[in-house]
């Protein structure tokens, strides 16, 4: 591993200051994605600036009934903290989903969104990649893509997201908040994970020097409930082959609210709202389920070997909305 420097930053202005004009410099925060990069050559930078002592690790009550969470709160504490378990399951889940209690335990909520993508050749600096490389090309295209993209993906990158956290947060529309060398700004988290493109090197629209600082959660609605569900290779410690996050509020047999959000299938969460549309204001039945599961995913277009990702996501959007509207035979 290359030599680095190591500060540990007392304030988000030294922080800022720390790595201002210096494109060699990093954040740390729980080091679970980071420092297993640097391991791999993939990352070598020459400056870690350690966040995770700032005064950014509250979960705390806004006025209007929403929540606002620091960036180093860590992903087990923010899984169990009773507000997100009763008002925002679907957040809570996508956590216990991910990883394993150890990590859980170190990785921070600004990490977790800004971790890279697991494709086999971004970690492998033998081979080329657009991504780690721009340019050199993308060899899964045509090599090993069972996991990768189905929707959004472009010739020059078929990478998925892969945080189970930040597919919840676009079901939930939750908020990004960034504080860099031009000051602060707000991003709905929808927003804030790019598609490839031309610029696959790009994950995010987070701009050089900037430090994701919090992320707040609107009101839950009343009357809505909300789950993440995740198909993966193994029952933990395993990445989403396909995941859905969804929210639904249903009154006398009718979709009065829906959000439905999609991990796994492409280069970030994908927000479905092609399915949303079908379902406001429609029966709340299976049938209306499996046609709003195949508005959104008419657009996917498969690589040779993850065809079978459609068929997944459509059974499982139908599985999650299903039992969301019926409590009584929800398993
Ligand atoms: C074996 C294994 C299995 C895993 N399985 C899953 C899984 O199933 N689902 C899942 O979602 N995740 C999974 N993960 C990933 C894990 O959740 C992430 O590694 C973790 O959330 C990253 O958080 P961190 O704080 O450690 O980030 P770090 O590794 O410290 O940082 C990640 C990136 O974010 C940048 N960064 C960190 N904090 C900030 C900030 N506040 N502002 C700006 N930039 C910042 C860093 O510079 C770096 O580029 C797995 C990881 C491992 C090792
Ligand atoms: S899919 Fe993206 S990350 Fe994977 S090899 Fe291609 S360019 Fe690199």
């Amino acid at each position: 591993m290359k030599p680095f420097g190591y500060l540990q930053a007392a304030s988000v202005e030294e922080a800022l200051r720390a790595v201002a004009g210096q494109p060699g410099a990093r954040f740390l925060g729980g080091g679970t994605n980071l420092v297993d990069l640097m391991k791999l050559g993939v990352e070598r930078p020459e400056l870690l600036v350690d966040v995770t002592r700032l005064p950014l690790d509250r979960i705390e009550e806004l006025p209007d009934g929403g929540l606002r969470i620091g960036a180093m709160v860590r992903n087990s504490d923010l899984a169990a903290a009773a507000p997100v378990r009763d008002r925002y399951p679907v957040v809570s889940q996508a956590l216990l989903a991910g990883a394993s209690g150890q990590l859980r335990n170190t990785a921070t909520t600004g990490g977790n969104l800004l971790q890279r993508t697991r494709c086999l050749y971004f970690q492998d600096i033998a081979k080329p990649c657009n991504k780690r490389a721009p340019g050199t090309g993308c060899p899964a295209l045509d090599g090993a893509h069972r996991d990768l993209a189905v929707l959004g993906h472009s010739e020059h990158c078929v990478a998925t997201q892969p945080s189970d956290l930040a597919v919840a947060l676009a079901a939930v529309d939750a908020t990004v908040h960034l504080h860099g060398p031009d000051g602060e700004r707000s991003v709905p988290v929808t927003d804030f994970h790019r598609l490839p493109g031309d610029r696959p090197d790009q994950d995010t629209v987070i701009r050089p020097g900037e430090l994701l600082t919090a992320l707040t959660l609107p009101p839950a609605a009343p009357g809505a409930r909300s789950r993440y569900r995740k198909a993966r290779d193994r029952a933990s410690y395993a990445f989403a082959l396909v995941s859905v996050a969804a929210v639904l509020e249903v009154h006398d047999g009718v979709v009065r609210r829906a959000a439905l959000a999609f991990g796994g299938l492409a280069h970030r969460p994908w927000r479905a709202r092609a399915a949303e549309e079908v379902l406001h204001g429609a029966p709340a039945t299976e049938d209306t389920f499996a046609r709003a599961a195949d508005a959104e995913l008419a657009a996917a277009r498969p690589l040779r070997d993850n065809g079978f990702k459609v068929p997944l996501a459509r059974n499982l959007a139908v599985g999650v909305l299903a039992g969301l509207a019926d409590p009584a035979t929800d398993g």
